[in-house]
């Protein structure tokens, strides 16, 4: 992802609080869209003003991408500024990777965690992130859905990384089939499979295992059967195809006695 600031000039003074206003409406029709992540900054000084964000593509602030409410927000700030608005890429953003631009992809996974800003579809291709705005046939509905699903995943992750109160229940959430989080990602899978008509995964975390024999044992906990894969697929190594299952393996070993209270 790059770092980008995207410049708009109010025609007049009295006109700035306006413009501000109709940027912070901008920002969320966009974020909504994959067109940006989720962490933006709105400043002004005189009558310029400036939204900070961090955007999937180089490309990404192009009116093409907008979606209904991206074009109508836009059209709302043309009326309030004078010339276009400016955008500049500052460079790639740290730690966030690149989006997958895949004209055919096999796959899609659903993936993300507490650090994650890019969007929480993979492409089962090139395993690079994939900006909702690049998705054919994604509802509204659906990008609203898988937005509500990673801000309640990245919850559970923050829970679970802060060793802290809640680190078992937002492990539970993360790990198994059965928790009320996968729940509701295996039904937005439903709806994605039927939009996108693609295979779609649904990654369950591993980080607490019993030893690296009993991890390589494991087995699918949807159907039952062998899901263990050859080599691992990028940070993947289990996979079941028939309950489109992913996961990976487990890089703490507890004592048994542990491992079956955090289970749990
Ligand atoms: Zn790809
Ligand atoms: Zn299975």
């Amino acid at each position: 992802m790059f770092n980008a600031e995207v410049r708009f000039v109010a025609r007049h003074r009295g006109l700035t609080e306006k413009l501000v206003e109709a940027v912070w409406n901008y920002a969320p029709a966009l974020r909504r869209n994959g067109q940006l992540a989720n962490d933006y900054s709105v400043s002004r000084k005189g009558t310029k003003v400036r939204l900070v964000c961090i955007i999937p593509e180089k490309c990404s602030m192009e009116s093409r991408f907008h979606d209904v409410y991206g074009k109508a927000a836009l059209r709302r700030l043309v009326r309030l500024t004078a010339g276009s608005a400016v955008t500049k890429v500052a460079g790639e953003a740290e730690d966030t990777g690149l989006s997958c631009l895949c004209l055919r992809r096999p796959s899609v996974h659903f993936f993300t965690n507490f650090l994650h800003v890019a969007s929480p579809l993979g492409c089962g291709g090139c395993r690079r992130t994939i900006p909702f705005y690049r998705l054919r046939g994604l509802s509204h509905e659906s990008r609203d859905g898988l937005l509500c699903w990673q801000w309640a995943y990245q919850a559970c992750d923050d829970l679970f990384m802060h060793t802290g109160f809640g680190e078992r229940w937002g492990y539970g959430q993360l790990s198994r089939l059965d928790s009320g989080l996968t729940a509701e990602g295996l039904k937005l899978r439903g709806q994605l499979e039927n939009e996108l008509k693609l295979p779609v995964f649904y990654y369950l975390h591993r980080y607490w295992g019993r030893s690296e024999a009993a991890e390589r044992k494991r087995r699918c906990p949807g159907c039952g059967g062998a899901w263990l894969l050859p080599k691992p697929d990028g940070c993947f190594e289990f996979r079941c195809e028939r309950c489109r299952l992913l996961s990976s393996q487990a890089p703490d070993f507890k004592s048994s006695a542990t491992t079956n209270r955090l289970f749990r």
